[in-house]
C-alpha cells in the first residue's frame, strides 16, 4: 500500500537554516515548475504525434479496404469479360454491372470500348454517349498491358458533371491485345462521410489524396479546394515521393494552419490518407494546465518563502523566550492553509501528498472533475486509491512505487476514476516527488489529474472503425474474423461449441432497384437492429459486405436449437419493413456451419456455412440449411466427371443409340430419334441426363453435338429413303455462329437428304432471345431440314414461343403423358393437339410406356408416339432391323 510509504519526522534547525530553506524553496520550486512544465510540452506534441499517426493508419486501412472492394469486382469483371467480349450481349453486361452498382456506393461503372466510347454501362442502357480517349488514365491503361488497376486523377464526370475518381482495369482480348477497360467512378463524398464522424478537435482536419497531389477528399468541407494539385507544396515534395509515414510539423496547404500531420500510403494504390492535429487544439490543454500550476507554483513559492522567512525571525525574535516549539508548528499549519488556498485556484485536478501521513490535498477542480462537491472526500490516499478503475489499479500502483523508490524521473499514469454519479472519467495522472528527507525517502508528491476522456472516446471511435461496418454499425469482415478464431481456439480448448450462420438477403437488390440507395441503406440498417435483437450478448453479428451478413452463436452445437434460431432470423429479417411511407419485405437465406473441437480452420469452416448458403438458396430461399459434407463431395465428383467428359470428347468415347418413333396412323416407324450415350472406362454406360448439363455448361456440347450430327446423319443416310433422324441440339450450339455450317458439312459428307434430318430443339433457345439464332434457324428450314420444339410444357410461356417460330414438330413431355390419365392433363394434351394442328405441325406423344396411354393419346388426337411401349433406344444395327422387320409386316398386313 503507499499509503504505508513513511518517512521519518524531520526537525526544525536554527533561523539561519530556514532562511537557506527559504532561498531553496524560492528558487527550487520554479525551477521544477519550469522543467515539469517543459516535458508537459513536450509529451502533448509527442502524443498528438502518435494520435495522428493513429488516425491516419486507421483511415488508410478503411480506404485500402474500400478500393480493394472495388477492385476485386473490377478484376473478375475484366478477366470474365476479356475472352468473350464479342459474344456476350451488352444486354447481359448491363445487368452484370447494375447488379454490381447497386450494392456499391459507386456513382456508375462502365466498360469503354479501345477507342474510348462507353460501350455499355451500369445507370442506364443502352449507354450514353461518351469519349474518354482523351483521358490519362485511358492512354495508360491502353498503352500499359500489365499496368494493373488505375485510379485516374479526379475528373468532373462528363455525365455528372460532379467530381469523380476513376478506377478501372484493362480488358485484355484473348491474345492479349487491348479491348477496352473497365471502370467505376468514385465519388470522393462517401469517404467525406466516414471522415466527418472522426472528432480529433476542431482544427484538425482528414484528407484524401491523390498521389499526384490531387486533393479528393477534405474534412471538415473546403469546396473550392477539392481536386487542386498541391504537388509543388513542401509538404508534398519532402514526404510524398519518399512515403513517408512519420509524423511532421508543418503547415497545411489549404489554410496555412500550423498542424502535425501523418500521412499513411495505401499499397498498390496512388492514393494515401492525411490526417492532422492542429498545434493551437494540441497545446490549448497544455496551456490551460501550464497557466494554471505557474499560478499555483508563484503562490506557493511566495507563501513558502515568507513562511519559512517569518518563522526564522519569529525564532529569533523568541530564541530567548521559551515558547518557541509551538509557534513554529503553528506557523506551520497556517501555512499549510494558505497552501490549500492556493491549490484551489487552478483548473486541473491538482493534488499534494503527504507521504507521511496520508493526507492529501485536492483542488477544487478535482472534486469538480468528479462529480463532487470541495470536501466531500475525505483528504486521504485510501479514499484516492478506492477510486482508480479495478482494471487500472495495478499499473498506477506499479508506476506510483517506481517514482517513490526514485526508478523514473516523474511519475504518469493514464487510468480511469470513479465518478459520484457513477461511470468513470479517463484521467492523466502525472506527479514528482517535490521533498525527500535525508536518507533519500520521499516526503512528498506534488501532481495533477487531467481529464481526457475526450481523447480516449476518439481513440476508441477509430479503434471501432477499423472493426466495424460504417452503415449498420455491426462488426466488420475483420472483426469477424477475429471472433471466429477466438470462437474456435475455446472451442479447441474447452470443447464449447458454437454454430456460424452465413445470411444473404434475398430479395435486397430489387428494393434498391425501386426505392433507390437511401432506402436500401435504411433498410440493411433495420435488418441489423433485427438480427442484433435476436442475439445475446456473447454472440457476434457481422455485415461481410452488401446485403451479406454472418451470425457467430456461442455455446451451441445441437442442431435444434440453432434450428429453432435460424428460424428466428428467418421469422425476424420477413418482417415488413416500412422505408417512408413504402412498405418493403425482404427474405433471408442462411448456410449454416457448426464449429466444435474438431472443426477445420477459420476459412474453411467459413466456406462450409457459405457452402451450405448456397444449398439453401437452391432449395429455394427464405430457409436455412446445415453443411453437409457430402455437399463438398458432390463438388469433388462433378470436376472428377468433367475432366473424364473432356477425354472422352478428344478420344470418342460417345456412342449414339437410336429411338423408333411410330406414326399413329398406320403404327409405321417414320425415323429414330438420336440419343447420345457416354461409353464410361469405368463406370460403364452414363445418362445424357447427367452429362450434357456438364457439356453444356463447360463448352463441351460444342464438339460433342458436331459429332452427333455428323454421326446421325452417316448413320441415316444407309437407312431406307425416306426414314428420317432426328437429333437433340443444344441451345449453347445455337449461341455459336458456327452450327448451321455444321449441319451443311455433315449434310454434305454423308449425302443425307435435308429433308430427312429433323433437328430437335428446347425453348431455353429461343428464351435466349437471340435474333442471329432465329434467322439461322429460317435458313436451315428453307433448305428442308425439319424442326422440332422437344419438351413441351415443361418451359415457361411456350405460346409466345410457338409465335416466334414456325415448327414443323412439337413434342409434348413425357411428364404429360405420365400423368394423361387424369383428365386435367389430358385436357392439356388435348389443348396441345390443338395449337399444333393450326400451325400445321406434328404433335408427338413422348414416353409412351402402356397400351392405356397409347389409347389415350390416340383419343386426344397426337399423330405420333415413341417411347418404351414400342421400343427403347437401341444400337443403329438393331434399329435398322427393327424398322426393316416391322415394315414389310406393316404392309403385309
Ligand atoms: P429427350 O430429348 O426428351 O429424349 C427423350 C428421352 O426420353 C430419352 O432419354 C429417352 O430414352 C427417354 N424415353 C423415351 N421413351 C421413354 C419412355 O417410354 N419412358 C421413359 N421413362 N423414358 C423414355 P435419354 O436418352 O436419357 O436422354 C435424355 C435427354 O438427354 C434427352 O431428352 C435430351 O434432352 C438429351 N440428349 C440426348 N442426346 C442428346 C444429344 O445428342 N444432344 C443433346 N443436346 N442432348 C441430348
Ligand atoms: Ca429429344
Ligand atoms: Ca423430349
Amino acid at each position: 500500500m503507499l499509503s504505508r510509504i513513511k518517512r521519518s519526522d524531520a526537525k526544525l534547525s536554527l533561523s539561519g537554516w530556514l532562511r537557506v530553506a527559504a532561498l531553496a524553496v524560492g528558487l527550487g520550486i520554479p525551477a521544477v515548475v519550469t522543467w515539469t512544465l517543459n516535458r508537459q510540452y513536450d509529451q502533448s506534441l509527442a502524443d498528438a504525434e502518435t494520435r495522428a499517426g493513429n488516425t491516419s493508419r486507421a483511415l488508410g486501412q478503411h480506404a485500402a479496404r474500400s478500393f480493394e472492394t472495388i477492385d476485386t469486382f473490377l478484376r473478375a469483371f475484366a478477366s470474365l469479360v476479356g475472352s468473350r467480349a464479342n459474344t456476350i450481349p451488352p444486354q447481359a453486361l448491363h445487368a452484370a454491372l447494375h447488379e454490381q452498382f447497386v450494392q456499391s456506393h459507386l456513382n456508375n461503372i462502365m466498360v469503354i470500348d479501345r477507342d474510348g466510347r462507353a460501350a455499355v454501362e451500369a445507370v442506364a442502357f443502352p449507354a450514353r454517349p461518351l469519349n474518354v480517349s482523351d483521358r490519362e488514365y485511358f492512354q495508360a491503361l491502353r498503352d500499359q498491358p500489365d499496368i494493373g488497376l488505375v485510379v485516374g486523377s479526379p475528373i468532373i464526370g462528363r455525365l455528372t458533371g460532379k467530381l469523380l475518381l476513376p478506377v478501372a482495369r484493362r480488358i485484355d482480348n484473348a491474345d492479349g491485345s487491348f479491348a477496352g477497360l473497365v471502370q467505376a467512378m468514385l465519388d470522393p463524398e462517401t469517404f467525406q462521410t466516414v471522415y466527418g464522424g472522426i472528432d480529433n478537435g476542431p482544427g484538425a482536419t482528414l484528407n484524401l489524396w491523390h498521389a499526384d497531389g490531387t486533393l479528393l477528399v477534405r474534412s471538415p468541407r473546403m469546396p473550392e479546394v477539392i481536386g487542386r494539385n498541391y504537388a509543388d507544396s513542401v509538404n508534398y515534395r519532402e514526404h510524398v515521393p519518399a512515403r513517408d509515414e512519420k509524423p511532421f510539423w508543418s503547415r497545411g496547404v489549404t489554410d496555412r494552419v500550423v498542424r502535425v500531420i501523418a500521412y499513411s500510403f495505401l499499397d498498390g494504390y496512388p492514393l494515401y490518407v492525411g490526417a492532422a492535429l492542429s498545434r493551437a487544439d494540441v497545446l490549448a490543454d497544455w496551456r490551460r494546465s501550464a497557466l494554471m500550476q505557474g499560478a499555483v507554483a508563484g503562490g506557493l513559492t511566495t507563501v513558502l518563502v515568507i513562511a519559512l522567512l517569518l518563522l526564522a525571525r519569529e525564532i529569533e525574535q523568541r530564541q530567548t523566550a521559551d515558547a518557541q516549539t509551538s509557534a513554529s508548528e503553528t506557523q506551520l499549519r497556517l501555512s499549510e492553509e494558505r497552501l490549500a488556498l492556493a491549490l484551489n485556484s487552478g483548473s486541473d485536478g491538482l493534488w499534494d501528498w503527504d507521504l507521511a501521513t496520508g493526507a492529501i490535498q485536492f483542488s477544487d477542480h478535482w472534486f469538480g472533475m468528479l462529480g463532487y462537491g470541495s470536501g466531500e472526500i475525505e483528504p486521504h490516499i485510501r479514499v484516492w486509491e478506492d477510486f482508480v478503475h479495478p482494471d487500472d489499479d495495478e499499473r498506477a500502483r506499479r508506476l506510483m512505487v517506481e517514482h517513490v523508490k526514485g526508478l523514473t524521473p516523474t511519475y504518469e499514469c493514464e487510468y480511469r476514476m470513479r465518478r459520484k454519479i457513477g461511470g468513470y472519467v479517463w484521467t492523466l495522472a502525472r506527479g514528482k516527488v517535490v521533498s525527500r528527507d535525508e536518507t533519500g525517502r520521499a516526503m512528498r508528491i506534488v501532481g495533477t489529474h487531467m481529464d481526457i476522456t475526450r481523447r480516449k472516446e476518439a481513440e476508441r471511435q477509430i479503434a471501432f472503425m477499423a472493426m466495424h461496418d460504417g452503415l449498420t454499425g455491426l462488426a466488420n469482415r475483420a472483426l469477424f474474423r477475429e471472433k471466429l478464431e477466438q470462437s474456435l481456439a475455446s472451442a479447441r480448448r474447452q470443447g464449447d461449441s458454437f454454430a456460424i450462420l452465413a445470411c444473404d438477403l434475398d430479395r435486397f437488390k430489387a428494393v434498391n432497384d425501386t426505392l433507390g440507395h437511401p432506402a436500401g441503406d435504411a433498410l440493411l440498417r433495420v435488418i441489423a437492429d433485427r438480427l442484433r435483437a435476436v442475439v445475446c450478448d456473447e454472440d457476434t453479428v457481422a455485415r461481410l459486405g452488401g446485403d451479406e451478413f454472418a451470425v457467430i452463436v456461442r455455446g451451441t452445437d445441437d442442431r435444434r436449437s440453432v434450428s429453432f434460431f435460424a428460424q428466428r432470423v428467418i421469422e425476424a429479417v420477413g418482417q415488413p419493413v416500412d422505408l417512408d411511407g413504402h412498405t418493403a419485405t425482404v427474405s433471408v437465406s442462411i448456410g449454416i456451419a457448426l464449429g466444435t473441437r474438431a472443426s477445420p480452420e477459420a476459412d474453411i469452416l467459413f466456406k462450409h456455412a457459405d457452402t451450405a448458403l448456397y444449398r439453401a438458396k437452391a432449395l429455394g430461399r427464405n430457409g436455412y440449411s446445415f453443411y453437409d459434407p457430402s455437399v463438398d463431395a458432390e463438388v469433388a465428383k462433378r470436376s472428377l466427371l468433367e475432366r473424364d467428359l473432356r477425354d472422352a470428347v478428344s478420344r470418342g468415347g460417345f456412342v449414339l443409340l437410336y429411338q423408333p418413333i411410330v406414326a399413329m396412323t398406320d403404327e409405321r416407324v417414320g425415323g429414330f430419334e438420336a440419343l447420345l450415350r457416354w461409353q464410361h472406362p469405368t463406370r460403364g454406360a452414363i445418362s445424357p441426363a447427367e452429362f450434357i448439363p456438364l457439356a453444356e455448361e463447360t463448352g463441351l456440347i460444342i464438339a460433342l453435338g458436331e459429332w452427333a450430327i455428323r454421326e446421325a446423319c452417316h448413320e441415316a443416310a444407309s437407312w431406307q429413303n425416306d426414314l428420317h433422324v432426328a437429333v437433340n441440339v443444344s441451345a449453347v450450339q445455337f449461341q455459336q455462329p458456327g452450327l448451321e455450317q455444321v449441319v451443311l458439312d455433315a449434310l454434305v459428307a454423308s449425302g443425307l437428304s435435308p429433308h430427312r434430318l429433323e433437328l430437335e430443339i428446347t425453348e431455353s433457345m429461343l428464351m435466349q432471345d437471340s435474333e442471329a439464332a432465329v434467322a439461322s434457324l429460317h435458313r436451315l428450314k428453307g433448305l428442308g431440314v425439319r424442326i422440332a420444339l422437344d419438351d413441351f410444357g415443361t418451359g415457361y410461356s411456350s405460346l409466345s414461343y410457338l409465335r416466334r417460330f414456325p415448327f414443323d414438330k412439337i413434342k409434348i413431355d413425357r411428364s404429360f403423358i405420365r400423368d394423361i390419365g387424369d383428365p386435367d392433363t389430358a385436357a392439356i394434351v388435348r389443348a396441345i393437339v390443338g395449337i399444333g394442328a393450326r400451325l400445321g405441325a406434328t404433335v408427338t406423344a413422348e414416353g409412351v410406356e402402356t397400351r392405356e396411354q397409347l389409347e389415350q393419346v390416340r383419343q386426344e388426337g397426337c399423330t405420333e408416339v415413341q417411347g418404351f411401349l414400342y421400343s427403347k433406344p437401341i444400337p443403329a444395327p438393331e434399329a435398322l432391323d427393327y424398322a426393316r422387320a416391322q415394315r414389310p409386316s406393316r404392309k403385309a398386313a
